[in-house]
């Protein structure tokens, strides 16, 4: 069973050399439990902020353990009636071939439907990435038709669903992205209505010029994956009454300093700014995985994957999904 541990913490950019690959024995199975073999893990920007030691909203990954995180696999051994061999599940599997988990507790793994939908994609569209667009989206911008709706990062697993959730809806849909070829992507593929290369721009003031151009109507919801000149220029350009919703801040994870240059304008324009998680709202999985299960099996929401191949590409991939080398959800296959 080869698994990836985290054996150091990084001072800013993490390395390579903050992750060791070891070979572990597979456990044994005792009554209740179920062997899984992982199929794909899922690569995360949150898994940064557990490299650290100070407790964040979620806890430090230990140091000398695998790397906690989300995966997708199939059952190869049971001692729980209610998995058999060849079921397709979702857990937390982390970054190893094999995991065993005590099925009886409740959430642990969950079985999954492959027929319409592929097992990849309860990692990405289907799953927590899928989730968390769809609250940020619906529950704190609550967009009405015709409203124009701005997301960062917007042609990854998050932000490529927060878009098209939002032209479902009947809002214009106008992502930020770094690179041409990913802006084209966004607009051809996904369907926003305009997409910003934000690298093509080296002040808020030019970045807000194009958002301008992009909103002739302004900015009526912001879903943020990124922070610094990019919140700062969707500011200068939000409609009174307007809503952020603040998922994710992915410019500082490094620890670099991302300061708002202008927090007077959320009063001068009467925004709504929250932050959220989307572990804190399990109510509403059950409806949003219902919406994106749907929109995915019938071919109405695209998505698209990074994938890496084998355990040992995991940390590298990591390291580039801080870079924004990953295009679309990062993956690493394992089977
Ligand atoms: P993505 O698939 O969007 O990949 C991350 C992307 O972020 C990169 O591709 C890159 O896109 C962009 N990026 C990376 N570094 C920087 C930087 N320094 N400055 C600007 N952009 C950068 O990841 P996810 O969709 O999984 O996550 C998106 C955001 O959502 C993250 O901030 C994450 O932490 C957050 N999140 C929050 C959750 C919550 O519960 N609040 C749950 C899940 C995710 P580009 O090349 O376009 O710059």
């Amino acid at each position: 069973n080869i698994q990836i541990q985290l054996v150091s913490r990084p001072t800013g950019e993490p390395t390579l050399d903050n992750f060791k690959l070891v070979e572990a024995a597979i456990p044994e199975l005792g009554e209740g439990q179920v062997l899984i073999r992982n199929h794909y893990l899922s690569l995360d920007p949150y898994m940064r902020g557990r490299m650290n030691e100070g407790k964040s909203y979620a806890q430090p990954q230990p140091l000398n353990e695998v790397m906690m995180g989300g995966t997708v696999g199939e059952v190869v051994a049971s001692k729980n009636a209610a998995f058999s061999v060849g079921d397709k599940v979702v857990g937390m599997g982390g970054w190893q071939q094999y995991f065993v988990v005590d099925a009886n507790q409740r959430g642990v793994i969950q079985k999954v439907d492959t027929t319409h939908i592929p097992l990849s994609a309860y990692l990405g569209a289907v799953g927590m990435p899928g989730v968390t667009a769809w609250y940020g989206l619906v529950k704190i911008i609550n967009p009405k038709a015709g409203e124009t709706v701005v997301v960062s990062a917007a042609s990854g697993a998050v932000g490529s669903c927060v878009g098209q959730l939002a032209k479902a809806r009947g809002a214009r849909a106008v992502g930020l992205a770094g690179g041409a070829d990913k802006c084209r992507y966004v607009v051809e593929q996904l369907g926003f209505d305009a997409c910003i290369d934000y690298k093509e721009h080296r002040d808020v003031k030019s970045l807000s010029a194009a958002l301008k151009a992009a909103c002739p109507d302004g900015i009526d919801g912001h879903f943020e994956n990124v922070g610094g000149m990019i919140l700062d220029a969707v500011m200068l350009r939000a409609n009174a009454f307007s809503r952020v919703a603040m998922c994710g801040m992915i410019s500082g994870y490094n620890g670099e300093p991302i300061p708002m240059s202008a927090p007077q304008l959320i009063l001068v324009n009467r925004m709504k700014i929250e932050g959220f998680i989307v572990s804190e709202h399990m109510e509403v999985w059950p409806e949003a995985l219902k919406e994106l299960g749907g929109l995915v099996a019938t071919g109405k929401l695209k998505f698209r994957e990074s994938v890496a191949e084998g355990i040992a590409a995991a940390p590298e991939a990591f390291l580039g999904l801080l870079k924004g080398r990953n295009f679309g959800k990062q993956l690493v296959k394992l089977v």
